[in-house]
């Protein structure tokens, strides 16, 4: 059977594997993610020649390579404009790859390779338009119009986590101020935890933490309450935007502040269905996101077109 070698690199970890035109995910690695760019090019072609050297019975060695990223990467695919959790800025990353392995190499967006896969094989197979929301570290998106990832006039299109929430709110990650993702993006969660809640249980704050503190009786809950309530309302006004924008099918949340908070998903959906016309909210399906990144796998695999032209 035909493969495509696929990767997610991600900010924490990178995981590499063969993808299979039935959506088979064969012969996985994962790798740390290091901030150092020659140790973390390192790690990554040793990952991948270890999927290369464990191709199953069955199975011919892959004839492309596709990989899923954060970041904008420009139309020509081949490097990553801008990379917030990864060593790798207008690196030129497929040329790099092609030369070591001689396997024509595909970038995507990870928040679209996502979308990709959950509209392939996922919790959305089919709705179209899709649009998919990952409330991570950051805000990921995704939309897919017509089969196939919206990527807009520079392939720069979605980025919605950095849109005007609060005019000269709290800054945000990319070095502008009041955007959504300062006020309902993971980082900003546990960052505004630490300000204001005091010393976190175990060290560092997570958002499943900040949900625990809200509940209690104890020394920070007000604040966290506050943090928590701010962060519903930011989280419920941009799916709500977004839904107005873009009249989905279906709409897949997911990401690590909704795995850390569960209760913000049905939060988020009362709220679109009371702030949009029926036209909008009357059949459009709510899914969880699949979760780990098979989704992103299948979406880098489908970006190379040569499983699935
Ligand atoms: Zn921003």
């Amino acid at each position: 059977m035909k493969t495509v070698l696929a990767g997610d690199l991600g900010g924490t970890k990178c995981r590499f594997a063969l993808v299979t035109a039935d959506f088979g995910v064969h012969a996985v690695q994962h790798v740390p993610t290091v901030r150092n760019q020659p140790e973390f090019l390192r790690s990554m072609e040793q990952a991948i020649a270890r999927v290369l050297a464990q191709v199953p019975a069955g199975c011919e060695p892959p004839v492309a390579m596709g990989l899923g990223t954060a970041g904008v990467i420009p139309h020509d695919g081949g490097s990553i404009d801008y990379a917030p959790n990864l060593p790798l800025d207008k690196f030129p990353l497929t040329q790099h790859l092609e030369g070591l392995f001689h396997l024509p190499t595909t970038l995507i967006n990870d928040g679209r390779a996502s979308a990709w896969g959950e509209y392939m094989r996922g919790n959305a197979v089919g709705r179209d338009p899709l649009l998919c929301l990952f409330f991570g570290t950051g805000i990921g998106i995704g939309l897919i119009v017509d089969g196939k990832p919206y990527g807009g006039f520079a392939n720069a299109a979605g980025e919605i986590g950095h849109t005007t929430y609060r005019p000269n709110g709290r800054p945000c990650p990319c070095g502008r101020v009041g955007h959504f993702e300062s006020y309902c993006g993971g980082r900003a969660l546990t960052e505004r935890a630490a300000e204001q809640c005091g010393v976190a249980p175990k060290g560092e704050w997570t958002v499943g933490q900040i949900v625990s503190l809200a509940a209690a009786d104890a020394t920070g809950s007000a604040a966290a309450r506050t943090i928590l309530a701010e962060a519903e309302e930011a989280a419920a006004t941009l799916v709500t935007n977004a839904c107005i924008l873009l009249n989905p099918s279906a709409v897949v949340l997911g990401g690590g502040v909704l795995s850390g908070w569960p209760a913000l998903r049905n939060r988020i959906v009362e709220r679109v269905r009371a702030n949009t016309a029926p036209l909008i909210h009357d059949k459009v399906l709510f899914a969880e996101s699949l979760g780990g990144s098979d989704a992103i796998l299948w979406g880098a695999a489908a970006a190379t077109r040569a499983l699935w032209p």
